[in-house]
Order: structure tokens, then C-alpha cells, then sequence
């Protein structure tokens, strides 16, 4: 018997066994620098190139258009950083929503304060899916840059894209997207969506820590952020972080041969569990879309309680599970998503994230079903409610 049962899955992942070994066996043997001219440097060149178009197959990509990056934090940085830089003669106006990572909300705040940017950003409707009528209700004539997520990291809504690049589009606006939650675990194509920028992060899909790209579309020349050697075609310098990429490049290969397969279980568990939790507890409200929705997302509001008081005595059976996402020392902050759907503080407070793979099974649902409940019933009969 395991001896935690682990319900965190969109906080990060463990690194699938095919990771680890190809990662060792990347950092004992490629350990040259893939800019030297020798010969014997040529494998290690080769293993950066392998990852990359490893890693664009996973979102229909060309492998010229992948950028790595140190994680999702980085790549949603640069998009924002250099798109703004990018479209400086237009005008400084970015169009984004309050329920963004805070990678893209702190980003767009740095710009704001440094006089860079004018930011707008949007409250999203009670089920948390942005419409894209208010994405063009806030285009001015200045509009460089709309910063969308595909997926939500808290509630698990996915965002309308494809419909937010057709306004982008039409008024000549760059269209970058925070798709962290949703690469590796839904089909995620950048020509479909034509996004023209796009973020993820290895370690949300099985891959390593410390590792993400951006996906920068074709023809479109953006600024160097980091500044130095020609690395990453001198838009981010700074020698490989080889056994890194090598790492994301076989989790998006894993992520690309089993998707279908791993979503279909992981949405049977997702309505098993939000199913069982409504079942056995009264007042217990689902937040977000059902339909547009991750299929490992699970989002409830137990009605009255905190969420805090639920995680603890979930952690006293070993269960893992978060409050939303950020925490500040080591106390959930009422959920700024949440806030952003239209719930007062004191709900914003109650919403608790249940986070599913693939790897989980019924049993474990059944297990933390029944300790939530319990802590529900303790909780409300303290006459607290
Ligand atoms: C985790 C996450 C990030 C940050 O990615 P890191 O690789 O941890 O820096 C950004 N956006 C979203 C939506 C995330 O879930």
C-alpha cells in the first residue's frame, strides 16, 4: 500500500521511470557543449534537436517554432515581455482576464508599474469560461497583445482559443496563451488554434522540473530576452539544460502515444468522484463549466467551509490536495479565480482542488470521499454552520 494517496496533479507531476532513465543516461554521456564545433559535440546537438521536435509533435508544431525555457513562469514572461516590445509601434494595450496564472497576472502588473503596458483585465462569467464577445468589447485601436490561458489551473475550464485568435487576428493583435494545464493532457494544435504564442511546462506532464518551452509561430521575429551567447537562435541565451529537454522531449512523446487513452480514464474518475462527493455531501457545489472542462478536474465548494479546514484534515490521512492554487505561507489565499467568476471572499475561501491522472483509481476516490465528508460533518456540527 502506498502511503499517501496524491489528488495534486495540476500542482506538478512525477517524472515518468522512461523520463528519469533517458535523463541519466543524457547526463552522464551528452555532457559537451552543443555550440562546440568538434565532432564528438555532434550527439549533443543532436539530442537537443531530437527533444525539440519531440516536443513540437505533442502540439502539432514545427520544431523551429519551440523555444525551451526554464518552466511555464519563463515562457509565459518572455511572451508577454517580448510581444509587447514586438507590437511597441502600434501601442502598449494588453487584453487578459483576472483568472490567469499568476506568471501572467504579476507579469502584466511589472508592465503596468514600469509604464510599459495599459492592461485590461476581464472578470470571467460564474462558469468560469471567458466568452470571446468580451475579448472584443476591450480591442482598442492600441491593442497589441491578448493573454488568454487554454486551460485553468484551479477550476479546469477550457478557454474558447480558436474564437479569441479570429478577433486577434482581424484586428491585427498577437494572440499568446498560458497552456500549461492543458499540453500533455488534452489535444492541444497550434494551427487550429492559431495561437501565436504558446506556453507550457514540462513537469505538469511527467516530464522534469525546471523545464517548459514557447512556442513562437512562424515568421514572427520576437525580441531575445535572455541576452547573451546564440543559444535557442539568440532568443535565449545560456548553455542547454540537456538532460532537461531531453527529459520534456520523451514525456511529450509519452503525453502524444497515450492521450486519448489517459484522458478517457482520467474524465471516468473526474465524474466518479464529482459524482460520489455531491452524493454523500450535502451542499456541495461544483465550481466551473462541467462541459468545457480538464478531465482530471475536480472543484468543489463545501458550503460554509473553509477550505483550509478540509486540506488539513485531509493531510492528517495523508491526502493530497490544494485550495485553489497559491498559497501564502502555507495558508490558502481566498481563490483569486474564483473572485474573478463572481464569488464573494468567503466562498472564494471554500473551493477545494482535487487534481486527478490517469494513475489514480476508485478506491483512492473512495477513500478521500469519505474523509471529506467526514471533516464536512465534524466541521458543521462544531455549529460553525
Ligand atoms: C504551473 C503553471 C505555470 C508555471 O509553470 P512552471 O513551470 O511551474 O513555472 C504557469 N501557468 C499555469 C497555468 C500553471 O499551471
Amino acid at each position: 500500500m502506498q502511503e499517501y494517496i496524491y489528488m495534486d496533479y495540476a500542482a506538478t507531476t512525477p517524472a515518468a521511470p522512461e523520463v528519469l532513465r533517458g535523463m541519466t543516461a543524457a547526463a552522464e554521456v551528452m555532457w559537451m557543449n552543443p555550440s562546440a564545433v568538434y565532432r564528438h559535440a555532434e550527439p549533443v546537438r543532436a539530442a537537443v534537436e531530437k527533444a525539440r521536435g519531440q516536443t513540437a509533435d505533442l502540439i502539432h508544431a514545427a520544431s523551429t517554432e519551440i523555444f525551451f525555457t526554464s518552466g511555464g513562469t519563463e515562457a509565459d514572461n518572455q511572451a508577454l515581455t517580448a510581444a509587447l516590445e514586438y507590437g511597441g509601434r502600434k501601442g502598449k494595450h494588453i487584453i487578459t482576464t483576472k483568472m490567469e496564472h499568476p506568471a501572467v497576472l504579476r507579469t502584466c502588473e511589472y508592465l503596468e508599474r514600469t509604464g510599459r503596458a495599459e492592461v485590461t483585465y476581464l472578470d470571467v462569467p460564474s462558469d468560469g469560461v471567458v466568452r470571446p464577445e468580451q475579448i472584443a468589447q476591450a480591442v482598442r485601436p492600441d491593442t497589441v497583445l491578448i493573454s488568454v490561458m487554454l486551460a485553468n489551473n484551479e477550476v479546469g475550464t477550457i478557454q474558447p482559443i480558436r474564437e479569441i485568435s479570429e478577433i486577434a487576428r482581424a484586428n491585427g493583435i498577437l494572440l499568446h496563451t498560458d497552456a500549461v494545464q492543458a499540453v500533455g493532457h488534452i489535444p492541444v494544435d497550434v494551427k487550429e488554434l492559431q495561437a501565436d504564442l504558446l506556453s507550457a511546462s514540462g513537469h505538469k506532464f511527467y516530464g522534469p522540473k525546471g523545464t517548459g518551452f514557447l512556442y513562437v509561430r512562424k515568421g514572427l521575429r520576437l525580441p531575445p530576452l535572455i541576452h547573451g551567447g546564440r543559444q535557442e537562435k539568440g532568443r535565449r541565451a545560456g548553455t542547454e539544460n540537456i538532460p532537461g529537454m531531453t527529459g520534456m522531449g520523451i514525456a511529450a512523446e509519452l503525453a502524444a502515444g497515450s492521450l486519448d487513452q489517459h484522458m478517457k480514464q482520467e474524465r471516468k474518475l473526474r465524474d466518479y468522484m464529482t459524482g460520489k462527493m455531491q452524493a454523500e455531501i450535502p451542499h456541495c457545489i461544483v465550481n466551473g463549466s462541467m462541459e468545457k472542462r480538464l478531465p482530471g478536474n475536480v472543484n468543489l465548494s463545501f458550503e460554509g467551509v473553509p477550505a483550509e479546514y478540509i486540506l488539513v484534515a485531509l493531510d492528517m490521512h495523508n491526502i493530497c490536495a490544494s485550495a485553489g492554487s497559491a498559497c501564502s505561507a502555507g495558508l490558502p489565499d481566498p481563490s483569486h479565480v474564483l473572485r474573478a467568476m463572481g464569488r464573494s471572499n468567503e466562498e472564494a475561501y471554500q473551493a477545494v482542488r482535487f487534481s486527478l491522472s490517469y494513475r489514480n483509481t476508485e478506491e483512492e476516490i473512495d477513500t478521500v470521499v469519505s474523509c471529506t465528508a467526514e471533516a464536512v460533518r465534524r466541521y458543521r456540527a462544531g455549529g460553525r454552520k
